[in-house]
């Protein structure tokens, strides 16, 4: 990988009007023109650099567009009120009533929902299969499919897409490859690897202080312009816009994004490591272990590490349950759904992210009722977290019995 993300995204610079360090803020929703005519021409999209009315664009949305085009290294990018805001404009750009989808059977509960019982309203059905089994993913695509959808790390299960070969794939049979990258910002530049729509949450690691929802769509400019389009675009007509103040906080948030990554990715392996070597059934892309460690290793920024987000199985709901709260007292983390937050976070994504797949087709993909998701926090001392942990597993007599420390 030879794409520096994090470098272009620090080079980026703007100063604001009053030569601020920062861009000002847009504080407006609606901007005066100077001629009418410009103002019928930028209607009609003929002017570049005007702005009309911030449900279509603002200036401070611009530049955290720009920042997220640079970390996937697309030719641009738009910045959505929500990820679900950003995923549903994207489908429902590419769709029309009938038309079809493949998508990855783990994928974020909200995904899921959206494709499985929302776009029932239009009649598009959604073909949900193992992504990491290519034949199987050529085999469901007919001349009604209109893209295929992954996750490049999976929500909950950390599934690895081979995003190379997919993308192949969808370059064979003529239509795009969207992956949503919510769980690996820089550890992995999907566009690079030959995704042509990248979405992001924006709410978790990229933002990573939990204090606001926020989304984004990553692709070429004629897409993006698409989304934004005054007569047809998804973006633009749904109008999940995402205010200037917001846009303005993430853009800052987002310039310490690498050292966060290197941070969460770190710790989550120690601790992955740590769990496995106890007996527990861990989870985490970086374990030789992992189904998806080559496909990871061989598409990752070795630099990002594996990921801030890892699962351990820990037999039952009961367990889990009883581990989170323990774990929550003990000041190691909050009992909260959502990730990429200083502090760790868990839950039981069977009971909560994950509720809205129904309880057989969770024990056909491997997601027990005792999983507990964790992402892993920016913790200075890890190995001291380490420790705690185990001993809260210790009082619930949930470490198996060989692991004994030493
Ligand atoms: C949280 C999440 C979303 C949805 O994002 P929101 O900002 O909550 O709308 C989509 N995909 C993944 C992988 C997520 O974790």
């Amino acid at each position: 990988m030879d794409y520096k993300a994090s470098d272009n995204i620090q080079d980026l610079q703007y100063f604001g009007e009053f030569g601020g360090v920062n861009p000002s803020i847009s504080d407006s929703s609606t901007y005066t023109f100077l001629s009418a005519k410009t103002m019928f021409d930028t209607f009609e999209g003929n002017t570049e650099g005007c702005y009309l009315y911030s449900r279509h664009s603002s200036p401070s949305n611009l530049y955290l567009g720009e920042a997220l085009a640079q970390l996937e290294g697309t030719e641009s990018a738009n910045v959505y009120a929500s990820g679900m805001g950003a995923i549903s404009s994207v489908i429902m750009q590419l769709c029309n009533a009938n038309d079809h989808i493949v998508c990855s059977r783990t994928i974020y509960g909200g995904t899921y929902a959206f494709l499985k019982n929302f776009l029932n309203k239009f009649n598009i059905s959604t073909s949900f299969i193992d992504i990491t089994n290519l034949e199987i993913v050529e085999k469901s695509i007919t001349s009604k499919t209109k893209m295929i959808y992954c996750e490049a790390v999976s929500n909950p299960l950390l599934e690895v897409a081979d995003i190379k070969s997919l993308s192949r794939l969808a370059k064979k049979h003529g239509i795009p490859l969207v992956v949503d990258n919510t769980f690996s910002p820089l550890n992995i530049n999907a566009a690079k690897l030959g995704a042509d729509i990248v979405v992001h949450s924006l709410t978790k690691f990229i933002n990573g202080s939990s204090d606001c929802v926020a989304g984004a769509v990553c692709a070429s400019t004629d897409f993006c312009l698409s989304l934004k389009d005054v007569n047809d675009g998804a973006g633009m007509l749904l109008g999940s816009t995402l205010d200037s103040l917001r846009a303005a906080s993430i853009l800052k948030n987002m310039r310490t994004l690498h050292v966060r990554i290197k941070k969460h990715s770190e710790n989550a392996h120690y601790l992955a490591t740590a769990f496995e070597k106890d007996g527990l059934k861990a989870v985490y892309p970086g374990l030789e272990s992992h189904p998806g460690h080559d496909t990871m290793k061989e598409q990752m920024n070795a630099e990002y590490g594996f990921g801030g987000l890892m699962t351990l199985d820990v037999g039952s709901l009961e367990n889990a349950n009883a581990l989170m709260e323990l774990m929550q007292e003990e000041k190691l983390g909050y009992l909260a759904v959502s990730l990429g937050f200083y502090k760790t976070l868990f839950s039981a994504p069977g009971t909560s992210t994950s509720s809205e797949i129904p309880m057989e087709e969770q024990e056909e993909l491997g997601l027990s009722q005792g999983l507990i998701r964790f992402s892993i926090g920016l913790d200075n001392d890890i190995h001291k977290t380490y420790l705690a942990m185990r001993s809260c597993m210790e009082k619930l007599d949930i470490l198996p019995r060989k692991a004994v420390l030493v």
